[in-house]
């Protein structure tokens, strides 16, 4: 025997011919008693010859089929003859292209491309054509550089377009607020380099990112800036833009959900309401006056009609209390402070503004600090629940 099945009702017996096995060194399944295996059936998708095999070795069958259901659901059923055709170009494909990454560039280009729909259409004809068009382009691998925003925690606020940007990434250099579910879904051979702060700090300077981000991308890599939330908003997504535009790199954005949105979201605060609010003010906290566009806090302070979100706000909390209460800002004025938004940790602080110096200093990093008078709905809206995520 190579392999044996045991499906009888007698437990003895089953034991005896487990034992036998085991001492013999076959594979033996013993139906339904998972200590008596060697080893064990998991339950197959099957897109030949593509196969994908769920197990939860033996321990939930249910959560198995559930599973194995949903993968049905997104596999189209002739999707193997994608791989089938591609089977055939494999060998002309490791002549044209002899770097191990240029193959792979290659075949994420097809698979991601018209090739998969003609396949999937039917229309193998346009599909071979197809790959024998994309054989013969002259390739530049270039490097290129992706300003990703992964959002402001939870990994499931991550877009489509920016999972599919770090699942083809060679090299991710990501920010401290990059949250650990998201880099877990980052290619698993890329290489991962922290380039955020360290104590307040940053530990490697805007400069050498700068230089890192332009050097890699011009030795041909796939280069993703991953910053939590959106780049684009106090994430200096545009400043390194600048840099790749001057070394003529090429760039693209993946726009992520801010910490204004996701965090209120989650909140139960929604930012406009057409009885409460016209309007959203985003400021940061931690540019002084010294700094060339410092905040205009008389006009901030006329803003009592709209929701007022402050990054960065807990270091300089008595700055900016003073400035916006010399300026008549309401104190009573409802006021959220939310640590660690979207995340399991998720802390929120109901106040109102007169309180602020006082209970800043109870958050941690990263806070934001919501004022206006949408926050006095969280009472009603708040719907995240910690540690359910
Ligand atoms: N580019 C980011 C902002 C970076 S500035 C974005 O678009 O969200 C960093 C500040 O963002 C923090 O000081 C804090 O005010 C806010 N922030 C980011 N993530 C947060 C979170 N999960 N919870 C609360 N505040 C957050």
């Amino acid at each position: 025997m190579f392999l044996i099945i045991v499906a009888t009702n007698d437990s003895i017996l089953n034991s005896l011919i487990y034992q036998e096995a085991k001492r013999k060194r076959i594979l033996i399944n013993v139906i339904d008693d998972r200590s008596k295996c060697s080893f064990i059936f998991p339950s197959i998708v099957d897109r030949f010859p593509i196969t994908v095999a769920v197990s939860s070795g033996g321990t939930a069958p249910v959560l198995t089929r559930m599973i194995k259901e949903r993968i049905e659901s997104i596999l189209p059923m002739n999707l193997g003859n994608s791989a089938l055709l591609a089977e055939r170009w494999r060998s002309h494909v490791k002549l044209k292209f002899k770097k191990n990454t240029h193959r792979r560039y290659f075949w994420e280009k097809v698979f991601n491309g018209i090739f998969v729909s003609h396949v999937l259409n039917g229309n193998l004809k346009k599909a071979i054509k197809t790959l024998n068009t994309e054989i013969k382009q002259k390739k530049s691998f270039k490097g290129e550089i992706f300003l990703v925003g992964a959002g402001p925690g939870d990994s499931g606020l991550l877009t489509l377009r920016g999972l599919q940007v770090i699942q083809q990434a060679d090299v991710i250099l990501y920010d401290s607020l990059v949250s650990s579910d998201i880099l877990s879904l980052v290619r698993k051979d890329a290489k991962k380099i922290y380039v955020g702060k360290k104590a307040n700090k940053l530990c490697v300077s805007q400069k050498n990112i700068n230089s890192m981000l332009i050097n890699m991308a011009r030795n041909g890599n796939k280069v993703v800036r991953l910053k939590g939330g959106d780049s684009f908003i106090f994430g200096r997504g545009g400043e390194e833009l600048e840099i790749a535009k001057k070394f003529g790199i090429n760039f693209q954005v993946v726009p992520g959900i801010t910490a204004a949105t996701g965090v209120s979201a989650y909140a139960g605060i929604p930012l406009t309401h057409r009885n409460y609010s016209s309007g959203i003010i985003f400021i940061t906290g931690s540019n002084k006056e010294k700094e060339k566009n410092s905040q205009d806090w008389s006009f901030i302070s006329k803003c009592k009609n709209y929701t007022l979100v402050i990054y960065m706000a807990r270091l300089q909390s008595t700055y900016i209390f003073d400035k916006l209460k010399f300026n008549n800002y309401p104190l009573d004025m409802p006021m959220a402070l939310i640590e660690k938004g979207t995340t399991s940790e998720q802390n929120t602080i109901i106040d109102t503004f007169k309180n602020l110096k006082k209970l800043s200093c109870l958050m941690k990093r990263p806070t934001l600090l919501i004022l206006g008078k949408v926050v006095s709905l969280s009472k009603e809206l708040s719907w995240f629940k910690k540690n359910s995520n």
